[in-house]
């Protein structure tokens, strides 16, 4: 993976800083009691304060604050116990209050880390904030309307260090964010629905070099037009300073249609947002006890479970990482494996659900085989009633029909011939009438075993337990 643009005297650097809106997993507003659900019809879910009408106050929503402090425990970044809602001043049709209550110079939680890859990127901050309004263009031909739904709903924005040094890094830190509020449920995470957006703020300079002019590239809804606007922009960069010119720091916007990105508004007419903090709101005070409930009540991160899969169940990295991409995943996993062999069930989990849930293109709390119930299938599997190919046969038959492994075997047939006296009976008769390929053997034709394997299972009709079959013609072939 090359991190470098190839410039026409030498390669150049990306340094790259996210700036992520995530809608704060609640079913109140920030400062009111309105429902945040998605897809509601304009303007049903707008209380009279999100609707900036004379004299109402905001009211902090306690669970967003909660969600904040647990994801900022969750990235490992410092809680402050105290923070501040300023008003950030601008007009918008959208933005009935005309201005957003915001967090800017004291945000609720400081620094931390998410690790991708190769690297271990900086968060600079979370804060919390309002969203704005929309406004609707496609359902009047003449004017524009305004749906206030998710006006005043929680954002947390959360901010990087510049660390960032490839499309791919920025779109595994964008992953990686995602699966975390995901796991710890304080954002749904849906790219689609908005519920999460991303501002790529991008630079270019020779390796090692000071940082770059930087331009920033607004609301990319989905991780790979995050990854093609930084890959353009990276590129247009380099030939603005390599024919001469110099970046100007502005706000662009991504058209995913023709791939490119195009200046929005430069510094000149930057905002003079007049910040000061909202006299209708105290400081943000949060004691020890507060922060340390959300800390009790939070799943155990990603990361540790990851390591505890490879550490105390023997999973490979690859697995380990695969099955804690999700915590739904992780938990599945962990209920199919309790008691059993854990890298059985996570060959089964990694291998055959995951793939089948992949092809099918649901999530895994869809999949019609519950964790116990894939576990009894790995039980009949572990205690020989079925081959590894058996187990294939049952699991796509309970996929199909919900029912338990057990029921399945027995209405099917399909148990294992494990009877060492009935298979020691055939391996004779077959070694009895192939006598010239026996004698072959004998000779150091050893690969002749899988044809006799393969016989034996024929005979039976595939229900042979493979193992014991080999074992017994080997015996056989070089008594
Ligand atoms: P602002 O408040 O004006 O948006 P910040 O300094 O807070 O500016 O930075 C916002 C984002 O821009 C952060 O994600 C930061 O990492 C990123 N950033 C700052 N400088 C650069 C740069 N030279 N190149 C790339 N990204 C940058
Ligand atoms: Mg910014």
């Amino acid at each position: 993976m090359s991190a470098l643009i190839e410039g026409r005297d030498g390669a150049w650097e990306y340094a790259i800083g996210l700036e992520v809106h995530a809608q704060v997993a609640s079913a109140a507003k920030l400062f009111s009691g309105a429902p945040t659900a998605f897809g509601a019809e304009p303007n049903t879910q707008v209380s009279l304060v999100d609707a900036a009408m004379p004299g109402m106050l905001p009211v902090i929503n306690r669970v967003c604050v909660e969600q904040a402090v647990r994801t900022g425990l969750g990235f490992g970044g410092a809680i402050a116990r105290h923070s501040v809602f300023d008003r950030k001043n601008y007009f918008y049709p959208d933005l009935p209050q005309g201005y957003q209550i915001s967090q800017y110079s004291d945000p609720v939680v400081v620094g931390g880390t998410v690790e991708i890859p190769g690297r271990t990127v900086q968060i600079t901050r979370l804060h919390l904030e309002q969203d704005a309004g929309k406004s609707v263009h496609d359902r009047d031909p003449d004017r524009t309307l305004i749906d206030l739904n998710r006006a005043g709903v929680a954002l947390m924005e959360i901010v990087s260090e510049p660390d960032l040094r490839s499309p791919e890094e920025a779109a595994d830190f964008l992953t990686r964010l995602r699966a975390l509020l995901r796991w710890l449920g304080t954002c749904d995470g849906n790219m689609q629905e908005g519920s999460l957006r991303c501002d790529a703020n991008v630079s270019v300079r020779r390796p090692g070099a000071e940082l770059g002019t930087r331009t920033e590239i607004k609301n990319l809804n989905s991780i790979r037009f995050l990854r093609e606007a930084i890959e353009y922009e990276g590129r247009r960069q380099v030939e603005v300073i390599e024919s001469g010119g110099e970046v100007v720091q502005e706000t662009r916007l991504f058209d995913p249609d023709r791939g490119e990105t195009r200046a929005m508004r430069t510094k000149e007419d930057a905002h003079d947002y007049r910040y000061f903090p909202d006299p209708d709101l105290l400081p943000l005070e949060l004691d020890e006890a507060f922060i340390e409930a959300v800390r009790a009540s939070m799943p155990e991160l990603p990361e540790s479970r990851r390591r505890r899969f490879v550490g105390e169940l023997g999973l490979s990295d690859y697995d380990a990482a695969l099955l804690t991409a999700e915590r739904a995943r992780a938990d599945y996993f962990e209920a199919a494996a309790a008691g059993r062999d854990a890298k059985q069930a996570a060959n089964w989990v990694a291998g055959e659900l995951l793939g089948r849930l992949n092809r099918e293109g649901l999530e895994i709390e869809a999949a019609p085989i519950p964790a116990a119930g894939l576990g009894e299938l790995i039980d009949l599997i572990a205690d020989g009633t079925l081959s590894g190919r058996m187990g294939r046969e049952v699991f796509e038959a309970m996929w199909e029909t919900g029912g338990p492994a057990a029921v399945i075997v027995e209405e099917r047939g399909l148990k294992q011939i494990s009877d060492t006296g009935a298979l020691e009976g055939l391996v004779d008769e077959l070694l009895a009438r192939e006598a010239d390929k026996a004698a072959e053997y004998r000779a150091g034709r050893t690969k002749l075993l899988g044809f006799f394997v393969g016989q034996v299972m024929k005979a039976t009709g595939g229900k042979a337990n493979p193992k014991l079959v080999n074992a017994l013609l080997r015996a056989r072939l070089e008594e």
